[in-house]
C-alpha cells in the first residue's frame, strides 16, 4: 500500500520532535513491502524529514490537501494515491481510509500509539478491516 502520513501532531509534536516509534514504524512497513509518504496542509516537509533522518524511509513528500480532497491531490500533485492516510484530523482520514490517531502535542516518551497503528495498517493489509479504534474506511471511491 502506499500510506501517508501527516506531520505535525501525528509524528512530530510542537516542539518537533519525532513521534516515538515512528522510525521503527516506516522500517517495519518497509519490510512489508509498502511506501510510506509525508504530507502536511502547511507545505513540503522534506527539511523536517532530513533533520529527523528520515528520507532513507520515505517514498515522497507532498503538500496535503485540507478540504476537496480528491480535487488536492491533483492540485499538489500527489501521486501515487494514498490507499491508507493517518492524521489527527478526521475528515481526511474518513475520505481516503486509514487511521484517525491521537494527536501528539508534546513529547512523551510514554506515547505508544505508533505500535498501535502498525498493527492497524498489518491488519488492515491482511484482511481489509481492523479492530483499531480509530480506524475509517475510504467513504469516496471503491
Ligand atoms: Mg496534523
Amino acid at each position: 500500500m502506499n500510506i501517508y502520513f501527516d506531520c505535525d501532531y501525528t509524528i512530530l509534536a510542537m516542539d518537533g520532535s519525532l513521534r516515538p516509534g515512528t522510525q521503527e514504524v516506516f522500517s517495519k512497513l518497509l519490510e512489508d513491502g509498502h511506501k510510506v509518504f509525508i504530507w502536511s496542509g502547511v507545505g513540503l516537509r522534506s527539511d523536517d524529514m532530513k533533520r529527523l533522518n528520515l528520507m532513507n524511509l520515505i517514498s515522497g513528500v507532498f503538500v496535503k490537501p485540507i478540504a476537496d480532497f480528491e480535487i488536492g491531490l491533483q492540485r499538489f500533485g500527489v501521486d501515487p494515491r494514498p490507499d491508507f492516510v493517518i492524521d489527527d484530523h478526521r475528515e481526511i482520514v474518513e475520505a481516503f481510509g486509514g487511521v484517525h490517531i491521537e494527536p501528539y502535542y508534546f513529547r512523551s516518551a510514554e506515547d505508544g500509539h505508533m505500535e498501535d497503528l502498525y498493527q492497524a495498517i498489518a491488519e488492515y493489509s491482511d484482511r481489509g478491516t481492523s479492530s483499531h479504534r480509530g480506524f475509517k474506511l475510504a467513504s469516496g471511491s471503491i
